[in-house]
């Protein structure tokens, strides 16, 4: 019998949504679709904007078993409520997006992080098929992570499992959104970045270094050695099988990836880095809405 789980996307920008199916042991992309996030009363039209397209998946496919809700922040995921999302307008604590969605759908819905849920998507799904245990990495407005361990998503005590990017990395660095100093969001964030190169945008600066462009060129290959330093700890901490990088900043493909290599034959002498692989995402913009539905189907049958 076919089962079908919905993935909701929240980004600043757009909610995105995806319809997967399942009758076997890989569900598959049945429907997908997005609308700009509409941000005109704070957090009050996100939730309605998220509860009504819960309910025209319901009207368009029947009956939906799971919802998963991808958020760019952190929720409590014992209420199902968002605790803090920098990047989305609004007052996001305390906020019960998870309830609000499952009334609309009569089915559970839970929250994920989203960079945690790119991560499941793309080692269920995507660049990180097959490996036991996957880094997985979102370059963007911030740098988000997640991790893949005996093959099932780590979530740590309250789902802030595998933040990558608020390691610190200098000592007395730059302060970060979280709190801290010197984390790596504040080394390789597309703000900084184009900093770095000099440029407006990283498109821009991605361009400039592939024309021969001396500071963008330096300005990329610095965020990629953070970035490699980044992946150096969590190697040697965790000797993971497959580091797989998305998210906008990542189509800078080779000029972050390969400092990143690089680093690791630099740094890590306990294991043989040639073993691990740093390779691109393969599910492109859909990766989050499929990992947050992912996420709630995975949990539904373990379950039920
Ligand atoms: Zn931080």
């Amino acid at each position: 019998m076919t089962s079908a789980h919905l993935g909701l996307d929240l980004g600043g920008t757009n909610i995105k949504w995806v319809v997967l199916e399942s009758d076997g042991p890989l569900p598959r992309v049945a429907d997908t679709g997005q609308v700009p996030t509409d941000t005109s009363r704070g957090e009050q039209s996100v939730v309605e904007q998220l509860v009504a397209l819960a309910g025209d998946s319901v009207h368009r496919v029947g009956r939906i078993e799971s919802v998963g809700v991808g958020v760019p922040g952190l929720y409590d995921p014992v209420t199902g409520a968002t605790r803090f999302i920098p990047n989305v307008p609004g007052t996001w604590a305390g906020v019960e997006v998870a309830a609000q969605v499952s009334a609309a759908v009569v089915a559970p819905a839970r929250l994920i992080n989203d960079a945690r849920a790119f991560t499941l998507a793309e080692h269920r799904l995507g660049a990180g098929r097959g490996v036991d245990s996957m880094l997985g990495i979102t370059l963007g407005t911030g740098v988000g992570g997640g991790l893949i361990l005996g093959g099932s998503l780590y979530m740590g005590r309250d789902g802030t499992g595998g933040e990558f990017g608020h390691q610190t990395i200098v000592a007395d660095g730059a302060l970060c959104g979280c709190g801290n100093r010197g984390c790596l969001e504040t080394l390789a964030k597309a703000d900084a970045i184009v900093a770095a190169c000099g440029l407006a945008t990283v498109a821009e600066s991605v361009e400039a270094a592939r024309a021969g462009d001396g500071r963008a060129r330096e300005g990329l290959t610095a965020a990629g050695r953070y970035l490699g330093i980044g992946v150096c700890n969590v190697a040697v901490l965790l000797g993971v099988d497959r580091v797989v990088v998305g998210g906008g900043v990542a189509a800078a493909g080779d000029l972050l990836f390969e400092p990143m290599r690089e680093e690791l034959r630099r740094r890590v002498f306990i294991t043989d880095v040639a073993a691990i692989d740093i390779v691109g995402a393969e599910l492109g913009i859909w990766a989050g809405a499929i990992g947050a539905a992912l996420c709630a189907a995975e949990v539904t049958s373990s379950v039920g």
